[in-house]
């Protein structure tokens, strides 16, 4: 049996190396490839999943709100999160899940991570959508989505707005809000999400510059989703904020993706090693 990883770019993952290790230790006769689609050929891609002999996808980076017209069916924590990271062949129906607010909320339980009153994610893609809802979930007070495109943190912001009732929602223009009002939003936030691609070797760099990074208050968990130490997580360290990198959260979605492909639970520890010596 087959699954993959679809997405552009996908080479840089460490998935296959988890899932194939977690297929090895249950002895199950499935492989996970790396599928890489263009956004032309993702129709073409969805259609091959129909396959008697594929289990599923995980979606990546940039599809994960594209592939949802494209599948039979969408899980309720999908269509509340609008993004598929997951999806599940059964018979010959394609269903739609996100594993990826599981993924959140257990790598911060994990950590012993408490509530948290406010809440910064930079980015509006499929991530920052499930950082909203599992930090919603975990009772944020309010969240603050920055985004390059405002149209897109904006947009997200409307749609999620009633999957989160306890939560203000806000938005913001990551490149262009000014300085003190950062200032000000930063003092009172508990914890900031880098939901962008910045930080990969293909968008090297801080999705925040270092006179931005400067007023991130004493204590406030840096969360990355990038699943290795990136100049963010590096520089946050140096301030000497709590920093945690996007491996954990990895493995938790991918273990989530795991049990869902195989009806299994998965070997967490098996998959978190091999994650890390990818
Ligand atoms: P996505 O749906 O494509 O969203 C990416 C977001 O980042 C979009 O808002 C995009 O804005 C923005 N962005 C892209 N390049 C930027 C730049 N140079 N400066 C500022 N903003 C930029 O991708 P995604 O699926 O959310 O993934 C985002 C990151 O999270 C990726 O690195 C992915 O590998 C990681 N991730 C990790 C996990 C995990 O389990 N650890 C899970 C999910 C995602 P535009 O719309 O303007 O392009």
């Amino acid at each position: 049996m087959r699954v993959g990883l679809i997405g552009d770019p996908v080479t840089h993952s460490k998935s296959p190396a988890m899932q194939n290790a977690a297929f090895a230790a249950l002895q199950i006769p499935a492989r996970y490839e790396y599928w890489p689609a263009l956004a032309a050929e993702l129709p073409e891609r969805i259609a091959s999943l129909r396959a008697t002999d594929v289990l599923g996808a995980n979606v990546t980076i940039p599809h994960k709100r594209a592939v949802m017209p494209l599948l039979d069916e969408i899980s309720e924590e999908a269509r509340v999160t609008g993004a598929v990271n997951t999806i599940v062949r059964r018979e010959a129906r394609l269903i739609g899940h996100n594993t990826d607010v599981t993924g959140l909320v257990a790598a911060l339980a994990e950590i012993g991570w408490q509530g948290m009153e406010q809440a910064v994610i930079l980015g509006a893609g499929g991530a920052a959508r499930a950082a909203v809802v599992a930090l919603a979930r975990l009772g944020a007070g309010a969240i603050c989505v920055m985004a390059r495109s405002v149209r897109a943190a904006q947009d997200l912001v409307l749609e999620l707005a009633p999957e989160a009732r306890h939560t203000s929602l806000l938005w913001g223009d990551l490149a262009a809000t000014e300085r003190h009002v950062w200032r000000r939003m930063l003092a009172g936030t508990d914890i900031l999400v880098n939901a962008t691609p910045v930080g990969m070797a293909h968008a090297p760099g801080t999705p925040l510059d270092d006179a931005v990074l400067n007023l991130i208050a004493a204590g406030t968990l840096v969360v990355e989703c990038i699943t290795h130490d990136t100049p963010l997580v590096r520089a946050a360290r140096a301030r000497e904020l709590p920093a945690l990198n996007g491996l954990p959260m990895l493995v938790h979605q991918g273990a989530a993706a795991f049990t869902l492909w195989t009806n299994h639970p998965a070997p967490l520890d098996v998959m978190r090693v091999a994650a890390q010596a990818r």
